[in-house]
């Protein structure tokens, strides 16, 4: 499908300097829609959930969602930008079939929220999951990179088409097209990083990476759910390669709707590697929208780029201005939480773990499953092991979101707890952790029902000792010989006899006070 020659990513890097930007679309999760009442519940039956305004009826006229105003300063006072004391809402005049109102009410010249920033944190050592391997690996060097932010501003949503009966679910080829309306008019926010200049090869590092950090900043607003897997953040990704030294910008393409953390990266780095090669070749870059191809890790030419006067934009004449009153502002700067960065960095110092290791955690998305572990009482060493260890196995197995499965922090932290006091060893707790993932119960009843708990009455295993001693002459032969290892071998055989259960220490010293 694509033809397109590559230069590799290396080679591209050390002739052109790449320049991104994101344009980032988060659905709010207001309980109601933008500019009506109708519900916003995702997966509903298909025009469900639809009403005159967001039907785009003659004589039905908007009213402005209060919380979805409110959300949006979040964000921005969020991201250090100044917010408007006063401002519109725009017509966006374009005709689409998901969109049955003919325009859609946006932002333009006049957006809530302008000019801040977001650090972004690259300490992936050059490798961050780029398969080409960029030429810069800096030896596990921290850098924080300053995003600008140009602006975030609120606009409504547009409906959904279905294509059916083609083979790529696009509308070429298909039989006929099928419009939901359910998700017309949900509120949208729409924040537009300045472009991001000097990261080099980390760039498709830093494009991932300020998604990340922007999704979670998110999250910890309470603002939307965030899920790029059911639409509900999604990342247009611009990039442009300017020869080195030139004091020009080159021209940029966007990359619509990217829709995984791991495809932002990979759609900047196929960009990088597809503009060198046409400008190698001597062509022009042509300002355009691509599409993302998950399959292969390409982009393929969409349409070309609509310049803002084809909207033809004007305020929107159906709304009265948006004017938040200062108080309100101060309010809500007042209630924000802590940013994701200063929570990861002061529980990094609580529990005495590298950059690395935290960023262990986070990419294995515990971080909450961690703090909740750790505040029912666990060691953050033990919520790590079992989460990082054990648990992200299992999920990795299933298929699943570690946040998935049938254990709660609580029920882990027991585990721990019963290692910690002896009652279970590793290979107990890891048949307790099935048990409970398997519906069984609690830790406790597990333990109980399954009579899993350590043996270490000496009774019990005295006799284990003498039957493993009894069945290896050879080996007894060679510990009073003065091979006190060979002991191993009836450990081994005393654990085997006892599924594990037995009390490792203690059998070890009852085998040597035996064979004393
Ligand atoms: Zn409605």
């Amino acid at each position: 499908m694509t033809t397109d020659t590559l230069v590799p990513f290396g080679a591209a890097l050390e002739r052109y300097e790449p320049v991104i930007g994101l344009e980032t679309h988060v659905e709010l999760g207001t309980r109601t829609k933008m500019f009506c009442g109708c519900t916003t519940t995702f997966g509903a039956e298909p025009n469900s959930q639809v009403c005159p305004v967001c039907l785009g009826l003659p004589g039905s006229l908007p009213v402005v969602n209060r919380m979805a105003i409110d959300y949006t300063i979040r964000i921005g006072l969020a991201l250090n930008c100044t917010i408007a004391e006063w401002c519109r809402f725009a017509r966006k005049n374009y005709f689409y079939p998901d969109m049955p109102k003919n325009f859609q009410i946006s932002q333009y010249d006049e957006p809530l929220c302008t000019d801040g920033y977001l650090d972004v944190t690259l300490d992936r050592d050059g490798h961050g999951g780029s398969d080409a391997g960029g030429p810069q690996a800096e030896g596990g060097s921290i850098r924080t990179v300053r995003v600008g932010i140009e602006r975030v501003h609120l606009e409504e949503d547009t409906g959904k088409s279905l294509h059916v009966g083609g083979a790529t679910g696009r509308i070429h080829g298909a039989e006929y097209s099928l419009v939901d309306y359910n998700r017309a008019g949900i509120p949208l926010v729409e924040i537009v990083t300045k472009p991001i200049t000097g990261t080099g090869a980390d760039a498709p590092v830093a494009a991932r990476l300020y998604v990340t950090e922007l999704r979670d900043l998110l999250r910890s607003l309470g603002v939307s759910d965030v899920r790029m897997e059911e639409g509900s953040l999604r990342c247009d990704v611009n990039t442009s390669l300017a020869p080195r030294g030139a004091s020009q910008w080159g021209t940029r393409t966007e990359t619509k709707n990217v829709n995984s953390l791991r495809s932002v990266e990979r759609a900047v780095h196929f960009e990088i590697e597809r503009q060198a090669a046409v400008l190698d070749a001597g062509g022009r870059v042509i300002q355009e929208t691509r599409h993302f191809h998950e399959d292969t890790g390409t982009t393929t030419s969409g349409r070309s780029k609509e310049e803002a006067q084809d909207y033809r934009y004007f305020p929107e004449p159906d709304l009265v201005p948006v004017a938040p009153p200062r108080e309100w502002v101060e309010q809500i700067r007042a209630s924000l939480p802590e940013a994701p960065a200063k929570v990861r960095a002061r529980l990094r110092t609580e529990w005495n773990v590298s950059a690395l290791e935290m960023e262990a955690i986070v990419n294995a998305g515990a971080l909450e499953l961690v703090q909740q572990t750790v505040a029912a009482g666990a060691s953050a060493a033990d919520a790590r092991k079992w989460w990082l260890g054990e648990l992200s196995r299992r999920a990795h197995d299933t298929g699943t979101e570690l946040t998935a499965l049938p254990i709660t922090p609580a029920q882990v932290a027991r585990i721990s707890a019963l290692v910690a006091a002896g009652t279970l060893n590793d290979k107990l707790a890891r048949q307790v952790i099935d048990a409970v993932l398997d519906g069984e119960g609690s830790p406790d009843e597990i333990v109980e029902a399954r009579n899993l708990a350590v043996v270490s009455d000496d009774g019990a295993l005295t006799a284990a000792v003498d039957e493993a001693i009894a069945a290896h002459p050879d080996v007894v032969a060679r510990i009073r010989a003065g091979k006190v290892a060979a002991a191993d071998v009836l450990l081994g055989a005393v654990m085997k006899a006892t599924r594990g259960q037995a009390d490792a220490a203690r059998v070890h010293e009852l085998i040597l006070e035996r064979l004393s």
